[in-house]
């Protein structure tokens, strides 16, 4: 019972958070991982969507590692030279100018939210510090991102919340029109609803926010921390809409598993950021940044992302035919390789039975079975993967 006894050391001495699965993971190497007791599992989770390049990368690893031996931190004090060549990298990609490092999600949600008032203020004078945000979303925990957050069920016992966000849903363009009478200062949005259960913009949804902050002054901040970095097979989510933003914000697969987040701005907007405005130990640190910039070289490859685009297509061709044999499925959506199969019921028990089979997959919001395999993903790892599904499906709703 070697599993076992580490679960129960764990829950002993680890905040219970989290609502663990109860496998204790020591090894992964592409699109597997292995337990502790030696059984190998299938992973369309990937750490959520973190290990796009799968895990244990050796570029990724070598690079970390070179770094690691010669130089681990300094302090934002100084100049380093792999964040520089990484922020290059960012900028050379994408819509930015100038990239702010920071360490997660959350944390660059928070920068976002800072800048955005910032910018307003000097631009606009005081009395336009709201924020609009969308219902069904996510932003991270920390108190600008959970106050960003459009679901009540993560607020509760933590309020009084930051003020100064308002929420409109997903999708309804004339909701958020009548929200910017407020007075606010950005639209603060995923291009699509990860956690809120892989909810994609309806067809000009964001052309229509686009169009609606340049008439009303206001700035577009897009969340990929989930959906950028190759995700949705382009680098970038928004790519596929014909929109750019003011602002985006990246974490999770930056460095494939290590840990750092990414403020991206337009010149701008960047320059409301001066010495001393917004700051983080850890941002920019040259091992991570050497990890980073070594993934976004690989990520950004059209090759690549074109193969996340075919075998996107191919699992979601897959899944939603099993729509026919289990009627339980609602619907299935998703873009590239983030894919959600909602159900009408509870989709714990398939986690469980996925799991029991070799293949670990997770559920969001209850009901919604969400697939984020690594990108680097074969179209034979894709098969057996749905092969598992099935099975457990049929396990769960005979
Ligand atoms: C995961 C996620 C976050 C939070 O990232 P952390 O690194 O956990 O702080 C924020 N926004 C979106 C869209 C996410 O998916």
């Amino acid at each position: 019972m070697a599993s076992q006894d580490w679960m129960d050391r764990a829950d002993k001495v680890v905040m219970q958070t989290y609502g663990r699965q109860p496998l204790v993971l020591v090894k992964g190497e592409g699109c597997r991982v292995w337990d502790d007791e030696g059984r190998e599992y299938l992973d369309f989770v990937a750490g959520l969507a973190v290990c796009n390049l799968g895990h244990a990368h050796p570029e990724v690893a070598a690079a970390a590692a070179a770094q690691l031996k010669q130089l681990v931190h300094t302090s934002n004090l100084y100049y380093t030279t792999p964040m520089v060549e990484l922020a290059e990298e960012l900028v050379r990609h994408s819509f930015a100018d100038q990239v702010f490092f920071a360490n997660s999600g959350a944390e660059v949600n928070e920068g976002a939210i800072k800048l955005c008032r910032k910018y307003a203020r000097e631009r606009h004078g005081d009395g336009r510090h709201h924020i609009i945000s969308m219902r069904n979303s996510f932003h991270g925990r920390t108190y600008g991102g959970l106050s960003a957050t459009g679901q009540e069920k993560f607020w509760k016992g933590f309020e009084p919340l930051l003020p100064g966000f308002i929420f409109v849903p997903f999708n309804d363009l004339a909701a958020l029109e009548k929200a910017t009478e407020v007075g606010a200062c950005a639209v603060l949005l995923e291009p699509i609803q990860g956690e809120g259960g892989v909810c994609l913009p309806g067809p000009g949804f964001l052309t229509g926010v686009r169009q609606l902050c340049d008439k009303k002054g206001l700035l577009l901040v897009l969340d990929e921390v989930q959906t950028g970095l190759g995700r949705t097979g382009r680098l970038f989510a928004h790519e596929h809409y014909g929109v750019k933003p003011d602002i985006m914000t990246l974490a999770k697969a930056l460095a494939n598993g290590l840990p750092m987040g990414a403020l991206l701005a337009t010149a701008e907007v960047a320059q409301a950021f001066v010495p001393g405005t917004h700051a983080s130990t850890f941002g920019g640190g040259p091992v991570i940044a050497a990890a980073a910039k070594t993934a976004i070289g690989l990520l950004s490859n059209p090759d690549f992302l074109f193969q996340v685009r075919q075998k996107g297509d191919y699992l979601g061709e897959k899944a939603a035919a099993l729509q026919k044999n289990f009627p339980v499925i609602k619907e299935v959506r998703g873009l590239g390789l983030i894919w959600g199969l909602e159900l009408h019921q509870d989709g714990t028990p398939v986690v469980t039975a996925c799991r029991e089979r070799g293949l670990l997959i997770n559920c969001t919001q209850g009901n919604i079975l969400r697939l984020l395999p690594p990108l680097i993903v074969s179209k034979e790892e894709i098969d057996r993967g749905l092969e598992i599904l099935t099975q457990a499906l049929e396990a769960v709703f005979p």
